[in-house]
């Protein structure tokens, strides 16, 4: 019995593991303060439900990147929406003819305030290969775009590191951005009310 028990007390003890840092803030005993902006900042970066809008073979790109290997789960994300009222960050990737413009703006004007543009791949960023009179030649002509992935197509790791640049944007941004001038002038060059 006793070895037992000196068995099980030789056992390092686990550290609790920590999956978000604490907003930087001021610590004492019994209280801990920061501000409405940080800790909004950290709810919105680990609760990003992405709308993928994927026409070819950039998004089996980002299959591989949700499934088991890569896993984009671990970042808050296995809640891909389909529904762009309940998404607030757009992934565009694959090549967008022109036709297909309208459609991808009336799916970005119909998430609600904040959202975040990630474009995937060299085709979604600008035309690709395809410089031609039917491919829309970087969908910035016709939508903000706030992160774009590189590569034809990009690898995972490449999704991921642009995912979690989005996330950097989307903790650290002011709550006041998206009532500012700046940003109602950016809607007002794309012509979005
Ligand atoms: S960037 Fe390359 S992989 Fe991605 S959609 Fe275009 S052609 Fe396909």
């Amino acid at each position: 019995m006793s070895d037992k028990k000196e068995q099980i007390e030789q056992v390092p003890k686990r550290e609790k593991p920590t999956f978000v840092d604490a907003p930087p803030g001021h610590a004492g005993t019994g209280f801990f303060a920061t501000n409405a902006d940080k800790v909004i900042g950290l709810a919105r970066k680990n609760s990003l439900w992405p709308l993928p809008f994927a026409t070819s073979c950039c998004g089996i790109e980002f299959m591989s990147t949700m499934s088991s290997h890569y896993d984009l789960s671990r970042f808050g994300m296995e809640r891909l929406s389909f529904s762009p009222r309940q998404s607030d960050l757009l992934m565009v990737m694959g090549t967008i003819a022109k036709k297909m413009g309208p459609v991808l703006r009336e799916v970005y004007t119909q998430m609600a305030e904040p959202k975040w543009v990630l474009s995937m791949g060299a085709c979604a960023s600008s035309g690709g290969i395809f410089d031609s009179y039917s491919v829309l030649q970087g969908i910035d002509r016709v939508i903000p775009v706030d992160v774009y992935i590189p590569g034809c197509p990009p690898r995972p790791e490449q999704v991921i590191d642009g995912i979690l640049k989005i996330q950097e944007l989307a903790q650290n941004e002011s709550l006041r951005r998206r009532y500012s001038k700046e940003y109602e002038d950016l809607l007002t060059k794309y012509k979005i009310d």
